[in-house]
């Protein structure tokens, strides 16, 4: 992993050219320059937060922040892998404790609702099936197939098997497809 050339930080991980240089700094770092270049506070926020998920089990999140030119990207990442994640994207000079609301009302909204139940056959054996003919998930990198992704529906991982099989119940309908950054709604 890189150092961050600025405080020395492990997880440098942000690219940073200014001019002809080019530095590897943490986000804490980057985000400090971008500031002072774009003129933006960075306003004090709570890194994590934690909700109970339509299960009522708990999820905890991680906040990361970024401030680009673009604007202020807030992305809540849950902990783990192939875990839940949202996004939002505000304007530069907007409140950013409201951002970081939006941000956790979003992930409030996403978790409260179970896409795809697990059921079981008689002889005990489990599949899946798409709850009101409707899904949204992440598409991720699946390291053991390579060449198919993984989607993750309600924080959990199905490989693209599991989801082509979910969709054998839709035999003979249509289906539609649409990909959009996390930091829009659907
Ligand atoms: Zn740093």
């Amino acid at each position: 992993m890189n150092k961050c050339e600025k405080c020395g930080s492990d997880e440098a991980k942000v690219r940073f050219t200014a001019g002809e240089d080019t530095s590897v700094l943490c986000l804490n770092c980057y985000n400090e320059q971008m500031a002072k270049e774009l003129e933006v506070n960075v306003e004090q926020l709570a890194e994590a937060f934690t909700l109970n998920d339509f299960q009522g089990i708990s999820r905890s999140f991680i906040v990361e922040r970024r401030i680009d030119p673009m604007g202020i990207f807030m992305e809540a990442k849950e902990r783990g892998t192939f875990g839940y994640k949202f996004a939002v994207h505000g304007e530069l000079h907007c409140n950013q404790h409201e951002l970081l609301n939006t941000l956790i009302k979003k992930a409030g909204k996403g978790i409260a609702k179970e896409q795809v139940e697990t059921k079981f056959f008689p002889n005990g054996q489990a599949y899946n099936i798409i709850k009101n003919d409707y899904f949204t998930g992440l598409i991720e990198y699946d390291e053991d197939s390579g060449n198919s992704p993984l989607i993750v529906i309600d924080g959990r991982p199905f490989t693209w098997e599991e989801v082509g099989k979910m969709l054998t119940a839709y035999e003979g309908f249509q289906i539609k497809i649409k990909c959009y950054d996390v930091t829009d709604s659907d």
